[in-house]
């Protein structure tokens, strides 16, 4: 089996250590616009060795794993170069624009718009992990227009790294992941603005930082250059989630300022359910 990952970061090295874990005889390739993420991937252990564009034509999978806006570009131009049976994936955070990209490309039956609901807030090849993906969501966009044995191809290759498969179409997709990561990420990054601008003696803020503070604010350590194209391509859906947001905090802030600590007891309580909601999730698995 033949494999090129296109972006090595989290994300891609992720998937190629795990495709290397459960196919030694796998070989993995590596293509990167950073001559130093690809030869720290090939000390790593992440792929094998570089290869190029006029390689893909022997590859049985492509995966694309750069940033969003860059997706757009490298997309149509992988689609040019691979074989009759190469399967091509993206993991891309949007689907939108990446699906319309693609959308009258004579190849078109060779690609599948995927989105693993898996990560951390590390970047590069040396942020990869084995078994990151294990029982984590698979979105899958617009399934119908890739070509039946490759989407089987692509789907064997998700569930025996451990994931389970959602299918959605990309409308779809960035309006409800606006909500859970993309906002999620916002309100991580303005909640490290709002107390790093506050204190100014960092010293203060590493002294006190419990445990909350800590998990609330991981998601702000994320990588602006991966993020911004997101936010960029998904805009709409994302600021009709900060509308939402911003009203429940200036809700919240009335309340307490009007010393109504019965309604902000009860809002609280009524959040609480988020527990049971994403152990339905867990269940569901
Ligand atoms: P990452 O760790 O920064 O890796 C991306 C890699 O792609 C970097 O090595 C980058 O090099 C490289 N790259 C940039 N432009 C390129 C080009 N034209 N050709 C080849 N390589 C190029 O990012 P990531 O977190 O793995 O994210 C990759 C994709 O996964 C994104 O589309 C993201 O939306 C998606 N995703 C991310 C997460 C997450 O939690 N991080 C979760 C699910 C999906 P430079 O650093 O030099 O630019």
């Amino acid at each position: 089996m033949k494999v090129v990952v296109i972006g090595i970061g989290l994300i891609g090295g992720s998937i190629a250590l795990d495709i290397k874990f459960l196919h030694p005889d796998a070989s993995i390739f590596g293509i990167d616009n950073n001559e130093n993420h690809l030869q720290e991937a090939i000390n790593l252990g992440v792929v094998d060795a570089g290869t190029t564009y006029e390689d893909l034509i022997h590859a049985d999978f492509v995966i694309v794993s750069v940033p969003v806006d860059i997706s757009l570009t490298v997309l149509p131009k992988v689609l040019d170069a691979i074989g009759e049976n190469t399967i091509v994936f993206d993991v891309g955070s949007t689907k939108t624009p990446i699906c319309e990209v693609v959308a009258n490309h004579p190849k078109r039956r060779n690609f599948l718009a995927a989105h693993p609901i898996a990560g951390t807030e590390f970047s590069g090849p040396s942020a990869a992990i084995r078994g990151l993906f294990q029982g984590k969501t698979n979105i899958i966009c617009e399934v119908e227009k890739t070509t039946f044995k490759l989407q089987e191809k692509a789907v064997q290759l998700f569930t025996t790294i451990g994931m389970r498969i959602r299918y959605m179409d990309p409308v779809s997709h960035d309006k409800h992941i606006a909500y859970v990561s993309h906002l999620s990420h916002i309100s991580s990054f303005m909640l490290g603005k709002t107390v790093i601008d506050k204190e100014k003696d960092e010293q203060d803020i590493f002294d006190m930082a419990g445990s909350g503070f800590e998990s609330t604010v991981r998601l702000a350590k994320s990588s602006p250059a991966m993020w911004t194209p997101i936010f960029k391509q998904n805009k709409k859906q994302v600021v009709k989630t900060l509308e939402e947001y911003i009203s429940n905090l200036s809700k919240f802030k009335e309340l307490l300022e009007n010393d109504d600590f019965e309604a902000i007891f009860n809002e609280m309580q009524s959040v609480n359910r988020i527990k049971e909601i994403l152990n339905g999730i867990h269940i569901k698995k």
